[in-house]
């Protein structure tokens, strides 16, 4: 069993959760890359030069309960613990600016990959890192789940990431006081969701991301950051 931190990074294979691993693995960590296409998660991998760490692809679909069950006993299996889970993946569906308009099925598919992705992959992976009294989890959250921010844009969107935010405060408790959860906004980064026209480099979008999911014993938990600053709810 390696004594490398291993971090579960979802959404591994582009945008931000690839500089996410590629930050991660700098590090000296063991990135557990996770991807639902098994060819992209094996390319992504093998493009990034790991530094002291390594990166391995693993599947995952956060939409699939079989999945991250395979992937959880895989874990269990291969390492014996997982030490950082980083919900990064997301969608951002192609939805009206009003709430009124936007479909309910744009809300369900919204929060299905969203929200209910990282719930189930912190009932996989929380309890053990409780037990062993060492856990780091990121929710890769957004500033249009900000409550005070709610207002015309991506509605269904903005929704799965306030309950993203309300997830983090109840794993926060859950956890324990050894397992630090925080939810982060990455501002707006220039990826496929994103778009090209976005001021920020992914370098920029991971940083706070990488620094929550290193964060020494006694940092914060329960928080919602911006800059490795704290941003109101
Ligand atoms: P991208 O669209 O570039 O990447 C999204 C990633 O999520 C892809 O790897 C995609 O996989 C994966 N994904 C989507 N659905 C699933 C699923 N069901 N199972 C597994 N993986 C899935 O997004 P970004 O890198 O821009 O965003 C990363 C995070 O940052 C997201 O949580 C987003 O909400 C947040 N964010 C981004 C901002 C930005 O400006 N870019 C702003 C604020 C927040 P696949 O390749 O298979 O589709």
């Amino acid at each position: 069993m390696t004594r490398q931190k291993v971090a579960l990074v979802t959404g591994g294979n582009r945008g931000i959760g690839l500089e996410v691993c590629r930050q991660l693995a700098q590090q000296g960590l063991h990135v557990l890359l996770a991807a639902r296409g098994e060819a992209q998660g094996e390319q992504a991998a093998a493009a990034l030069h790991s530094g002291g760490g390594a990166v391995t692809a693993v599947s995952l679909d956060v939409r699939d309960d079989a999945s991250i069950q395979t992937l959880a006993a895989h874990v269990q299996r291969a390492f014996g613990r997982l030490d950082i889970l980083v919900n990064n993946a997301a969608v951002l569906l192609c939805e009206g600016d009003s709430a009124l308009m936007t479909p309910p099925e744009a809300y369900q598919d919204s929060l299905e990959t969203n929200f209910m992705g990282p719930l189930r992959l912190c009932q996989a992976f929380v309890p053990g890192m409780r037990e062993r009294g060492y856990g780091r989890v990121v929710n890769v959250s957004s500033g249009a789940g900000q409550l005070s921010s709610m207002g015309g844009y991506a509605p269904a969107y903005s929704a799965s990431k306030a309950a993203l935010n309300a997830l983090t405060r109840l794993m926060a408790h859950a956890g324990g006081p050894r397992v630090l959860v925080n939810s982060v906004d990455p501002g707006w980064v220039r990826t496929d969701m994103g778009g090209p026209r976005a001021p920020r480099s992914v370098e920029q979008g991971a940083d706070t991301v990488v620094w929550l999911a290193t964060l020494p014993e006694g940092g914060p938990t329960g928080g919602f950051f911006h800059d490795r600053k704290p941003l109101p709810w």
